[in-house]
């Protein structure tokens, strides 16, 4: 079946077989992929998105892999979007950037092109796809703040759509779990601004991550969901989980957060570390942790 698949798949773009996804995430978790395919260009992606519609196969697009858990026991067919990594920036601040273009140098060229509105971002290791999916954010910022359109393939035909219909929310959109969508670009209209203050806005967010979130270990960022009552990360701590293991995962005695991968951690032992997680902070707090990481 998967043989059959490849040779399909590798008449539109280049693909690799038996892809190491451990490879290709940042918690350095993931099982073997028998398909992992890399389109280069909008009309490769489409090309490959119809053959899946047609032949009622299921697929999970990846980006950056820099928010998710992947089984380490179920194969998945994976459509990477790394490879659609170009965007323009025009003379009054529109960006159409690809879905695959990494946030950090979409943030660093804006700033040197003197255009502001995406400089919480730098820092956050995700493509600009995955952060639409995910409405990443940071010191106050997000990138439905700044977004104009998103083009994407629903799982028949490729649509635009504008951002007031996406239904962004914290860390949430529509696209949000939702099965064989894919985002191929995205439209932000950004703000002419004072290039060194650009710069300057980038300069401090490094700082400060650097001071909270240098955790020395492969992860996916925030685990948990930010709640109504008290950080997620607060509650943790005061339950003294800092440090609580199971097998090669660890909530971070840095940031906790974070739970990191000290070296051989599975997809089972981070599930189980989560568990006794909310088991321990609903025990005191009363709270119910809800997943930002998404699990795949
Ligand atoms: C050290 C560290 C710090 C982080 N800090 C932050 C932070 O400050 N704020 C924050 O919000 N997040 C943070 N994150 C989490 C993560 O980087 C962001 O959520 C990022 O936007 C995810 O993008 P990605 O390309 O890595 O998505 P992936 O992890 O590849 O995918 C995430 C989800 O989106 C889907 N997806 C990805 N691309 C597409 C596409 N083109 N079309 C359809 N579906 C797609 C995937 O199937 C998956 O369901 C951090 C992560 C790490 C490791």
């Amino acid at each position: 079946m998967f043989d059959f698949l490849a040779k399909e798949f590798s008449k539109i773009c280049p693909i690799e077989r038996n892809k190491d996804l451990s490879k290709v995430t940042t918690f350095k978790i993931g099982g073997i992929a028998p398909i992992y395919a890399k389109p280069r260009t909008r009309q490769e992606l489409i090309q490959l998105l119809s053959l899946c519609r047609e032949m009622n196969i299921s697929f999970v697009i990846l980006g950056a892999g820099s928010n998710v858990l992947i089984n380490d026991k179920i194969f998945y067919v994976i459509i990477s979007t790394l490879n659609l990594n170009k965007f323009v920036i025009t003379k009054n601040g529109l960006v159409l950037s690809q879905a695959g273009v990494r946030l950090s140098q979409l943030v660093q060229e804006s700033a040197e092109k003197g255009f502001s509105g995406l400089e919480w971002a730098i820092g956050i290791p995700g493509s600009v796809g995955g952060a639409v999916v995910m409405n990443a954010g940071a010191f106050h910022g997000q990138i439905s703040d700044s977004l104009l359109f998103v083009e994407y393939w629903n799982g028949e035909k490729v649509i635009r759509v504008k951002r007031n219909e996406l239904f962004f929310e914290y860390r949430s959109s529509i696209f949000t779990n939702t099965k064989n969508c894919a985002i191929i670009s995205v439209a932000f209209s950004l703000k002419k601004d004072f290039m060194p203050l650009c710069r300057e806005r980038i300069r401090e967010k490094i700082s400060a991550r650097v001071k909270t979130q240098s955790v020395g270990y492969p992860s996916a960022g925030s685990v948990f969901k930010r709640t109504k009552r008290l950080p997620p990360a607060f509650m943790i701590e005061q339950c003294n989980l800092k440090g609580l293991r199971v097998g090669g995962a660890e909530v971070s005695k840095i940031h906790s957060g974070y739970i990191v991968n000290t070296g051989n951690a599975t997809f089972t032992d981070v599930l189980e570390l989560i568990d006794l997680v909310r088991e321990r902070v609903f025990e005191k707090y009363n709270v119910y942790l809800s997943l930002e990481i998404i699990l795949i």
